[in-house]
């Protein structure tokens, strides 16, 4: 079920929503990254990862979303990470007995709910705000943390191989999804997101996003131009002619064109209230 996409990195991508796990080969092991989301799906990982004589030795959550924080107990038991500010609000919003409870009611899809593990999600240390790479034996992993999309978001660039694992950024079908949880200037937060991205992708051959299509070279900086191009559209109020909603969305991603409609309208709502022009 693994896709090699550079050098000692696979991925595998879930039927729920393009969801892509990755797997990064190490000198005793592999690092798995946002491992996925039906339990029969990380399951099947953990037999091929046992075939290929490769235990896992560490994991990583690019953020505090439940699509990217499960795991699966036929992975083993290896240290789980996140950023400091991404295990900080995991921390906050599983610490009540109802916590899985309203996860599973309230943000997981009702028809892949009985499909989904939930005893293991979520338990992931932080890495300390100055941490620069995962901690692990393995091509260095360098970690971009950004203010987008939600707290502590952390995209991943594997230099040695090339590749930047986006976390919920620079998708084919997926908007950016700004954090509109009381953060001050969710739109300055993208786009400084964004010139991160573009300073980190120079050398960049594959591009892996939490969910959508594996990009290639030529991807990269389109991607990148896309997202901001949205995002500016967005500020502005304007049309954003992009390709990710209205007719021209992929199907089974039509769901896209209402999220844009939502930050439109929660845009609107805060300046409206902050009394501020556009
Ligand atoms: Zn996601």
């Amino acid at each position: 079920m693994l896709r090699q996409v550079a050098d000692g990195v696979l991925i595998h991508e879930s039927e729920f929503c393009q969801s892509n796990a990755v797997v990064v080969q190490g000198r005793a092991g592999v690092l798995l990254i946002d491992p996925g989301v039906l339990g029969s799906e990380m399951a099947a990982l953990a037999n091929d990862l046992r075939e290929l004589g490769q235990p896992v030795v560490a994991g990583f959550s690019t953020h505090p979303h439940w699509d990217h924080l499960l795991w699966h107990a036929d992975l083993g038991a290896p240290p789980r990470y996140g950023t400091a500010r991404c295990a900080a609000i995991v921390r906050d919003r599983l610490s009540d007995a109802g916590a899985k409870a309203r996860i599973a009611a309230g943000l997981i899809p009702p028809d892949i709910v009985e499909q989904v593990p939930l005893d293991l999600l979520g338990l992931i240390a932080g890495l300390p705000a100055e941490t620069a790479q995962i901690p692990w034996d393995g091509p260095g992993v360098r970690i971009i943390e950004h203010q987008a999309h939600a707290p502590g978001h952390a995209a991943l660039l594997i230099e040695e191989r090339g590749v930047l694992v986006a976390g919920d950024m620079l998708s084919d079908v997926l908007i950016p999804m700004l954090d509109l949880n009381g953060t001050a200037d969710p739109i300055e937060d993208c786009l400084a997101a964004l010139r991160l991205l573009e300073d980190a992708a120079g050398d960049v051959d594959v591009l892996v996003p939490g969910h959508g299509s594996i990009g290639g070279a030529d991807q990269v900086h389109a991607r990148i131009d896309q997202d901001r191009a949205y995002v500016r559209a967005l500020r502005d109020a304007h049309d954003p002619s992009d390709p990710r909603i209205g007719p021209s969305a992929k199907s089974g991603w039509e769901w896209v064109s209402g999220v844009h409609a939502w930050q439109l309208q929660s845009l609107a709502r805060t300046s409206e209230r902050d009394g501020t022009p556009g």
